[in-house]
């Protein structure tokens, strides 16, 4: 595999990125100023030292913004209602949730449950929410879990195995299970929904 070949197969490792995408983003590459190439390489080798996963909410974050605990800035601040605890997909999610005002907390599932998975708890992160939950229980900050999964099937299914499994601790800590309302339109994800949209489904969340 000459060195051409080799970029393209590791673009195509992307998520949504084909071999015809691959093949455009080495050509680009090829075109560009070595600086360019510098800059995006320097950039990668760094991304691993200088990002941390949160403890709490398992979001991605740069370490200047961390502090000790291993917490991201959201999961630190004051200024944010700690018994709200907002369930997404992924990163991305939060992002985008963000600019809709929202001011509570997160939680990054990691993923959506297939209809036909054998082991759905391994595809998400259902231990660790299981212990987020515990804790914000046993410390009676809880107030309300938002299920904010995508209007998709996978989404849609995962949001009823997590309206089951969190039922018991629901009624032992106290706390309400909402789901986002309508203005999500079917099959739209939280990714790419525009902000007043996002707010317009909290608010209307049941
Ligand atoms: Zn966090």
């Amino acid at each position: 595999m000459n060195s051409i070949e080799k970029l393209t197969a590791l673009f195509e490792r992307f998520p949504g990125i084909g071999p015809r995408q691959a093949r455009r983003f080495v050509q680009f590459l090829l075109t560009t100023s070595p600086a360019t190439r510098s800059e995006l390489a320097e950039s990668i080798k760094s991304l691993g030292n200088l990002t941390g996963q949160c403890k709490k909410c398992y979001r991605w974050f740069v370490k200047s913004t961390v502090n000790k605990l291993g917490l991201c800035d959201i999961c630190v601040s004051n200024h944010r209602d700690a018994g709200i605890v907002f369930i997404v997909e992924k990163d991305a999610d939060i992002d985008n949730v963000e600019r809709s005002g929202f001011k509570g907390l997160y939680f990054v599932l990691g993923g959506t449950i297939p209809l036909a998975a054998e082991e759905p708890e391994k595809h998400i992160r259902a231990r660790e929410l299981s212990v987020r939950i515990d804790t914000d229980g046993t410390a009676k900050m809880l107030k309300e879990v938002i299920l904010g999964l995508s209007a998709t099937t996978e989404g849609d299914h995962t949001r009823s195995l997590l309206n089951e499994r969190l039922q018991a601790p629901a009624e032992a800590f106290g706390f309400k299970i909402s789901s986002l309302g309508r203005g999500l339109s079917t099959g739209s994800e939280l990714e790419y929904a525009d902000p007043d949209t996002i707010s317009e489904a909290l608010d209307n969340r049941h």
